[in-house]
């Protein structure tokens, strides 16, 4: 019996190299049975707020598989991108890149006879991609970047899990925790208590600008690297750039109950309709799809006939050797099947499982919610209260004073995080939003009214943009000192 999955043709250049994958697949005896949704951003235009019928949603929810196209957000509409919220909505928290050199496709490293062959891993639905952003001010935005303990467990252990199965040695996690200590500082100590259930792994951790750095100098270090999601969607496309660019960069995304298989190129505006696009990454999208669903087999064909094309020197316009004559979608397609039972001559694949067989998947009655760990103790020890002002600090901290209260006291005012009062520099330059953080006094027990107060009592002198409350886990403060407190 043929299992069913649900595609989506996409925008742009995606129909055109949606029909040369599929093509590929039927002449490979793919055993797949495919239920087309609709999605994209003519069903933004028809008035779908996010970019899908319902019934695509309903087919997609019930198949757990969506094999799809590269799809358009309507700018200045004020929509969400549809590929973001389709990650997010089904919840697919593991975005999973390979990237390997592949002999055909010329690059800096393959001419210097430097072999890529490395995974990004990359959290795929907090982070800033939670979207929340504010102007707090005419002049001051901010975004919340949402980072959890069971999320960052989910895409690490899918992270080391996926190395076994590889039979990788070691995972690195990228990351910037001495810089954003809580949220990269819980990724990291999550990473490392994972860590701990795989000692097959060799683990370590690489703040992530000097791992972009290592990633162009020595890239043949590296194996697999999990990251955070904005930091793992920019070292994705560097690591693209490595083997040759975007063409190149499959993409899985894959969740407990419903999976995503795409290219990580977009519709490619410039040349939709002409049948020129270059299908190589939504057909390794497609044969990582096929891995995870188990067909392990047609997979491998299909990958050693698309690497011998390649070796044959077969290319889209977009790469390979200018001096000949490039293919079109439609003839490298050809090409891929007339060489099906071709075995390339370097990188040649033997079938076997790199991902969790999932055809099936479960559906659930209410909405999955996890909670790692509660701490033995939580105490609320004061608050950040965010004001738009344009007085001088001095100015600022004798209003705030007047909100001080037996329980509370002033302790600090920052602006754009850096401490302003009670000591700072004449030359820390201002905006108009500053952050006024009162402490509880020793001894005191304080409530959450008493702080909702202080800002009310704020309020009075200031326009009050935000309050944070400040508290403390099992003795560690949750909260992040001013630069210079
Ligand atoms: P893009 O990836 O579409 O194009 C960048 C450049 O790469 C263009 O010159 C294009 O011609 C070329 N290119 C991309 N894929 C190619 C292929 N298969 N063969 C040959 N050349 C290829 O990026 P963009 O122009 O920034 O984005 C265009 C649209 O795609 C936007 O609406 C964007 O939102 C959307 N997008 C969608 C996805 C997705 O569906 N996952 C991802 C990225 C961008």
């Amino acid at each position: 019996m043929k299992t069913k999955i649900a595609v989506a043709k996409g925008d742009g250049i995606g129909p055109e190299i949606m029909a040369a994958v599929l093509r590929i697949f039927e002449a490979a005896n793919v055993q797949l049975d495919y239920e087309y949704v609709e999605m994209g951003k003519s069903y933004f235009d028809a008035g779908h707020s996010t970019g899908m019928t319902a019934q695509a949603k309903e087919t997609i929810e019930r198949l757990g598989l969506l094999f799809k196209g590269p799809m358009e957000t309507p700018k200045g509409k004020g929509v969400k991108s549809i590929n973001v919220t389709a990650r997010k909505v089904w919840n697919t928290y593991a975005n999973q890149r390979d990237f390997r050199s592949l002999n055909g496709v010329d690059t800096v490293f393959s001419k210097a006879g430097i072999p890529i062959n490395l995974t990004i891993v990359r959290e795929n639905i907090e982070d800033t991609y939670g979207g929340i952003e504010h102007l707090l001010t005419n002049d001051v935005a901010v975004g919340r970047r949402i980072i959890t303990r069971p999320g960052s467990a989910q895409v690490i252990r899918y992270a080391f899990e996926m190395a076994r199965r590889k039979g990788y040695t070691k995972l690195a996690c990228g990351h910037k925790a001495n810089i954003m200590k809580l949220t990269d500082g819980l990724f990291l100590e999550t990473f490392y208590e994972i860590a701990r259930e795989y000692p097959d792994i060799e683990s370590s951790d690489i703040i992530v600008d000097d791992l972009c750095m290592k990633l162009v100098s020595r890239p043949e270090i590296f194996q697999a690297i999990v990251l955070t999601n904005l930091q793992g969607d920019i070292v994705s496309d560097l690591c693209a750039g490595l083997v040759g660019g975007l063409g190149f960069a499959p993409s899985a995304n894959i969740g407990d109950n419903i999976s995503i298989f795409e290219a990580v190129h977009g519709t490619a505006p410039d040349i939709a309709g002409r049948g020129i696009a270059n299908p190589t990454a939504l057909l390794l999208s497609g044969i990582l799809m096929l891995r995870y669903l188990g067909f392990t087999t047609a997979a491998a064909d299909i990958e050693n006939s698309l690497l011998y094309t390649l070796e044959q020197g077969v290319h889209t316009g977009d790469f390979g050797d200018k001096a000949t004559e490039a293919a079109n979608t439609e003839t490298f397609a050809d090409a891929v099947i007339a060489n099906l039972g071709h075995i390339p001559a370097k990188g040649a694949v033997i079938g076997q499982p790199d991902m969790e067989v999932k055809a099936n998947h479960d559906h659930p009655l209410k909405n999955k919610l996890t909670v790692t760990k509660a701490a033995t103790t939580e105490e609320m020890v004061g608050v950040d209260v965010f004001v738009e002002s344009s007085k001088q600090p001095n100015e600022l901290a004798e209003l705030a004073k007047r909100n001080e209260t037996d329980n509370f006291q002033l302790v600090m005012i920052s602006n754009r995080g850096t401490q302003v009062w009670p000591t700072g520099s004449i030359f820390t330059e201002l905006v108009n939003e500053y952050r006024i953080r009162f402490e509880k006094k020793d001894g005191t027990e304080i409530t959450q009214k008493e702080i909702l107060l202080i800002a009310a009592d704020l309020s009075d002198d200031f326009k009050v943009c935000s309050v944070e409350f400040l508290m403390k886990f099992d003795g560690k403060i949750g909260y992040t000192l001013a630069q210079g407190q």
